[in-house]
């Protein structure tokens, strides 16, 4: 992001004429006026956000450390370039706010750079390797408004998301008709399995009772939101699923790796192995990365999306923002080995169900047609090749 120009800048102060840049995706602030181009470049949210997690990192746990932490996902999170804005956000706590404004007053990252070795003093920041290649907020709205995105509002299929049978916060059918208000005709629940450790998954009775409570909602507003029965399941070191086959009739299994992730080495086996498996109907968040927590799995990615892609496995672009997975260059990957995809909010809240469209800004960065977006199917579409 560094070295790009931005709007709003401080006008005249630069002495430069007003600039009629082609901005790309950035969109204009309209109420900044006419004259708001300014050839200046100025710090992004995400060169901002990751000065202050380093800040953060160099000093000792306390409340100094919390405010810079806070303040660093407060500018991640925010929906407009902070450079384009005369506010900060009010989530940014009053303590870290003289930081912020000194950072975001710097013009370009090399004076960021010097700002925060000024900052750091004789202490050195431990890095965040964990934190590269994923949108900040800003940037996933501005994918989103560009010319070669599809429209949210679009998209009809509300794809994987959990309920109180595992560790979601809402019942099914408080999910649903949250799915319905985002103007989603089908849907596919993905509860957990048993075999995931840390929550409290669904055994095979577990699914049933789900089954049952699923053909009710179904049975009484099926015409306005139909939803499918998926799972996600759990890969196992070797690659087999916690789910015996026995069990996968009448689910869109979701396979996901959340055990193992960074401890062994390359995992391409692992993969193809669970690519091997019937039922599979889609690889979830293929990375298992976790924002500032974890990189997730190494594998050689062009095998494993042919493999997907002859399997007819979708690869499962997950929006959950701290997931963001696959990022835009592993994407390119899939969408050239042929794979098709499906959007995922893996939304554990109603309020999370908008987090398809984060998915939907990483398909516009890394330029996946809708065509190859299962979301965008009606139902019956769906349905057939489910049963097909
Ligand atoms: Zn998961
Ligand atoms: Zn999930």
């Amino acid at each position: 992001m560094a070295g790009r120009y931005h709007e709003g800048i401080t006008p005249f102060r630069c002495g430069l004429a007003p600039w009629t840049l082609d901005l790309g995706p950035w969109t204009r602030d309209p109420g900044l006026g006419p004259w708001s181009f300014y050839a200046a470049p100025v710090v992004t949210n995400t060169e901002l956000a990751e000065a202050l997690f380093s800040l953060a990192e160099s000093r000792a746990p306390g409340e100094e450390r919390l405010a810079l932490l806070r303040a660093a996902y407060a500018v991640f999170d925010h929906p407009h370039e902070l450079a384009a804005r005369r506010r900060l956000p009010e989530a940014v706590p009053l303590d870290a706010l003289p930081t912020v404004a000194m950072l975001r007053a710097c013009r370009g990252g090399d004076a960021l750079s010097a700002a925060v070795q000024r900052l750091l003093g004789p202490h050195a920041s431990r890095g965040g390797p964990t934190r590269g290649g994923y949108l900040s907020a800003a940037e996933t709205a501005t994918w989103l408004a560009s010319p070669g995105a599809a429209d949210p509002r679009h998209l009809r299929g509300a794809v994987h998301w959990h309920t109180r049978a595992s560790d979601g916060a809402a019942t099914l059918d408080a999910m649903a008709r949250a799915c319905l208000r985002r103007g989603a005709s089908w849907a596919v629940v993905a509860d957990h399995s048993r075999g995931l450790a840390c929550v409290n998954g669904l055994d095979a009775e577990g699914v049933a009772i789900q089954r049952r409570a699923v053909d009710a909602w179904n049975r009484r507003h099926g015409d306005e939101l139909h939803i499918l029965q998926g799972l996600e399941a759990e890969i196992l070191d070797d690659g087999r699923l916690d789910l015996p086959r026995g069990q996968r009739a009448g689910l869109l299994v979701l396979a996901a790796i959340h055990t193992e992730l960074t401890e062994r080495g390359d995992q391409t086996t692992r993969i193809l192995r669970t690519l091997d498996e019937p039922g599979v109907w889609a690889l979830a968040h293929p990375r298992g990365r976790l924002f500032a927590r974890r990189g997730g799995v190494r594998a050689n990615w062009e095998v494993v999306f042919r493999a997907a892609a002859a399997a007819g496995v979708l690869i499962e672009v997950n929006g959950f923002p701290r997931r963001q997975d696959p990022d835009p260059p592993v994407l390119r990957l899939a969408l050239d080995a042929g794979c098709r995809f499906v959007l995922a909010s893996d939304a554990h809240h109603p309020r999370h169900l908008e987090f398809d469209a984060t998915a939907l800004a990483l398909a516009a960065a890394a330029g996946v047609p809708a065509d190859r977006i299962l979301n965008f199917d009606p139902l019956d579409k769906l349905q057939s090749a489910v049963e097909g």
